[in-house]
């Protein structure tokens, strides 16, 4: 598979396209951003445990019957992956208060929250990523109704692959966000999942092992996305 000129670059991510038009190599940079780009940084080593931890986790999913644009590995921070026409939506999934939920719903962040949550946010740059319904979502057309349900049903069966494949690296997901993408009419995981994208607390000391770290300024934050690294055996 050749790579060919670059389609986009993103805040974490760059995307190239290839001489396969169903294939795209994402390219997993060092970059570390927050409250919609106006906090920057860089966080050494990164792009790889992002790389090999999302393709870890999307193997492990497709094992349980969730379709994935995974391909191939091709490098510490690059992969072949299906290209999707990324549904519009950031779809947020909750097992324990924190972040926007604990600001926003006065509940302390650590709450155990009775079900797991599901919410959307419209992916736009733009306007910040605000929260949406799926009511929203359907009136923009940003999704099917069958889209929609197909996507909350995988959403809930990632949140439970997840929180067991954590657990038994002595870590609870609290919360993360996974987007979906449309190939060759089907819905399918896309983007990625790592420390970016979720927030993962040590099971017994409830000390963050995630982007947290950057975004409130809590320092070892290297050392975190590391210890995610170890402890899942990647
Ligand atoms: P952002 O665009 O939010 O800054 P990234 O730096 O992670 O994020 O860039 C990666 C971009 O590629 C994102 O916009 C994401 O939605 C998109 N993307 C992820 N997986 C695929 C895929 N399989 N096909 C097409 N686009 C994808
Ligand atoms: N998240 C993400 N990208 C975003 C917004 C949120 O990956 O643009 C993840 C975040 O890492 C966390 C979850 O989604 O695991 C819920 O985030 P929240 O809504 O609490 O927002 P935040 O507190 O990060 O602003």
């Amino acid at each position: 598979m050749k790579k060919l000129e670059q389609l986009y670059e993103g805040k974490a991510k760059k995307v190239f396209l290839t001489d396969d038009p169903d294939v795209l190599i994402v390219d997993y940079k060092d970059d570390a951003t927050a409250f919609n780009g106006l906090k920057k940084g860089t966080i050494s080593g990164k792009g790889v445990v992002n790389n090999r931890m999302t393709n870890i986790v999307f193997q492990m999913l497709e094992k349980k019957g969730i379709p994935t644009h995974y391909v191939e590995e091709l490098s510490d921070r690059e992969t072949a992956v299906k290209k999707v026409e990324i549904v519009p939506l950031e779809v947020i999934i909750r097992n324990v208060a924190a972040g926007s939920f604990s600001k926003k719903l006065g509940v302390e962040e650590g709450t155990k929250l009775l079900t797991p949550t599901l919410e959307f946010s419209y992916k736009n740059d733009e306007l910040g990523d605000p929260f949406i319904n799926s009511y929203y979502a359907l009136a923009l057309g940003l999704a099917t109704q069958e889209e929609i349900d197909t996507i909350t049903k995988y959403a809930f069966a990632v949140n439970d692959a997840l929180k067991d494949y954590f657990a038994q690296a002595n870590m609870e997901l609290i919360d993360f966000k996974i987007e979906f993408g449309r190939f060759h009419g089907q819905i399918i995981l896309a983007d990625e999942v790592s420390p970016d994208t979720c927030r993962l607390w040590d099971m017994d000391t409830h000390e963050k092992l995630d982007k947290d770290r950057f975004r409130r300024d809590l320092g070892g934050v290297e050392d975190a996305y590391q210890e995610v690294f170890k402890r899942l055996g990647l």
